[in-house]
């Protein structure tokens, strides 16, 4: 079938149109910088939009456009499992999509910038961890954790803890953790449940141990922090890896919600360094 053939004011009209969907951005450069600033600072973290703006040199900077912009891109699935596919980058911000406490369903707050204690500041909430990925490590990451208007707990990427119903060191795993992008059982350190798959297949098929397994990561990726394997790298693999088997287990075999006296959390002080 012949293709349809356009007039040259309805080319125009067409690509006025596109455009008006598409604004500010003016060319595909525009575009992948675009992306790489949602992917950085998705929904949730504090100072959203500055911090977007901000990344997006060599950029035409129509602020309100951009806002809408971002507004939709945010509504898109399309978008967002792109987007999920991404590796992680340094400066990278995360924060949990989650809007309900997972403790007493009350509603979460992102703009948690300051932990207090006696009625005294104590400092930031987030931290810096590493974030391992499937192809290397990187660094200079925030965590941003969003705290509950009922109980007061702090949610992170794949567990709540502290607040006022939660015991002492005891972390709250949701229920879909295992299964999401990253998981993490320490503030210090971030895994992509990708790598943690693929330890998994090799440990059922290729018999490796967590020193071989960080070894190859390293020797593979590359980078400072890759690089550094050590006993302290293998046994964050090996917490990690505990943890998400048992609440993976506990999801296939369908144990009770939540499930009952399990704590994933390491004695305090760790028998090791972090990070
Ligand atoms: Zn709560």
């Amino acid at each position: 079938m012949a293709a349809p053939t356009l007039s040259i004011d309805q080319v125009r009209e067409l690509a006025a149109n596109v455009g008006t969907h598409f604004m500010p951005l003016l060319n595909l450069g525009n575009a992948a910088s675009f992306l790489w600033s949602l992917f950085s600072y998705p929904v949730g973290v504090p100072h959203r939009m500055p911090k977007i703006v901000e990344s997006l040199t060599n950029f035409p900077m129509f602020h309100g456009m951009l806002a809408a912009l971002v507004m939709r891109v945010d509504d898109m699935p399309e978008v967002q499992t792109l987007l999920s596919k991404l590796p992680p980058v340094g400066g990278m911000e995360l924060i949990t999509d989650l809007k309900q406490c997972v403790v007493c369903d009350a509603h979460l707050i992102s703009e948690v910038f300051q932990v207090k204690s006696k009625n005294r500041e104590t400092g930031r909430a987030c931290t810096s961890p590493t974030v391992y990925g499937e192809n290397g490590a990187v660094s200079n990451v925030t965590l941003w954790p969003k705290r509950c208007v009922g109980c007061e707990a702090l949610h992170y990427m794949s567990y709540a803890e502290g607040g006022k119903i939660l015991a002492k060191d005891h972390q709250q795993y949701y229920d879909n953790s295992p299964d999401a992008r990253w998981f993490h059982v320490t503030k210090e350190i971030i895994w992509s449940t990708k790598l943690l798959r693929q330890y998994e297949v090799q440990v059922v098929c290729s018999h490796s141990g967590f020193d071989t397994f960080m070894s190859e990561y390293g020797l593979l990726h590359g980078g400072a922090q890759a690089a550094e394997v050590n006993t302290a790298t293998r046994r964050r693999l090996s917490h990690a890896f505990f943890a998400w088997s048992v609440l993976k287990w506990a999801g296939e075999l369908e144990w009770p919600t939540p499930t009952p006296t399990l704590t994933l959390t390491l004695p305090y002080p760790y028998p090791y360094a972090y990070p």
